[in-house]
């Protein structure tokens, strides 16, 4: 068998040049909005794409990855991790409270910690594990009843209890906007809700708005479809 194989970054592969589109789209925006260059942290959302979709984008040199289901991310990540030692892997799904000890292994960065119960289950994981995961709290901005979060009105004492009551340092705030609206109002409302309670994380904008909360704050945008494509069902 021949020399191994090195990474060779495909400028025809679809994902690699999609990917390297938004880049330049996250970084004219840095600059079309006076943010610092490099402010703004692409998380490419590969929730439903198999690891062989995934892989021409850790080719080409990107690390930080999106995933909303622990199953899913337990099946795909540990073999592109073992690749890619260097990778930084969010969960951006809702949490169960009996999963909090394998998120902790599986993810670096939990943005979705949206109940007390969470933040209490990953506390008592993150102490077990030892291990230096980042918290993002999710916010319900459009206080949908279907949705994960918690309402803008209970953030504050919320952000509180994690750090007074648990000890737990909260690096963001993380919102998806109600579908059908215009999302500028909750993007603006997420990032007052950092600024008065010194949170310095704000994920917010995806593929159809990631432009907007780069204008309005965002240090992470959550981008899927626009990079791997359109996914089978819409999750
Ligand atoms: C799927 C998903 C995204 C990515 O959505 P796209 O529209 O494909 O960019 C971002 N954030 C969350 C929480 C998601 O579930």
């Amino acid at each position: 068998m021949g020399a191994p194989v090195p990474d060779i970054v495909d400028p025809t592969s679809d994902v690699a040049s999609r990917l390297g589109a938004v880049e330049a789209r996250i970084r004219r925006a840095e600059r079309d909005f006076d943010r610092t260059s490099g402010a703004v942290s692409l998380v490419a959302v590969s929730k439903t794409f198999p690891a062989d979709a995934i892989t021409p984008a850790l080719a080409a040199g990107h690390r930080m990855f999106g995933e909303n289901r622990v199953q899913e991310s337990k099946a795909k990540w540990p073999g592109l991790r073992a690749a890619y030692p260097d990778v930084e892997l969010h969960l951006i799904g809702p949490l169960q409270s009996n999963k909090a000890r394998e998120a902790i292994e599986l993810f670096d960065v939990i943005e979705t910690v949206d109940r007390p119960r969470i933040a209490e289950a990953l506390a008592a994981a993150i102490a077990r594990a030892g291990k230096a995961v980042k918290l993002f709290i999710e916010v319900n901005t459009g206080a949908e009843p279907q949705k994960a979060g918690v309402l803008p009105d209970e953030a504050d004492a919320f952000v509180r209890r994690c750090r007074e009551d648990l000890g737990l340092a909260i690096a963001g705030l993380m919102c998806i906007p109600p579908a059908d609206r215009q999302a500028s109002p909750h993007f603006a409302l997420l990032a007052s809700i950092a600024a008065r309670n010194g949170v310095a994380g704000l994920s917010m904008g995806m593929s159809a708005d990631f432009e907007l909360g780069i204008q309005l704050g965002a240090t992470h945008v959550r981008v899927g479809s626009a990079i791997f494509g359109t996914r089978p069902s819409p999750r």
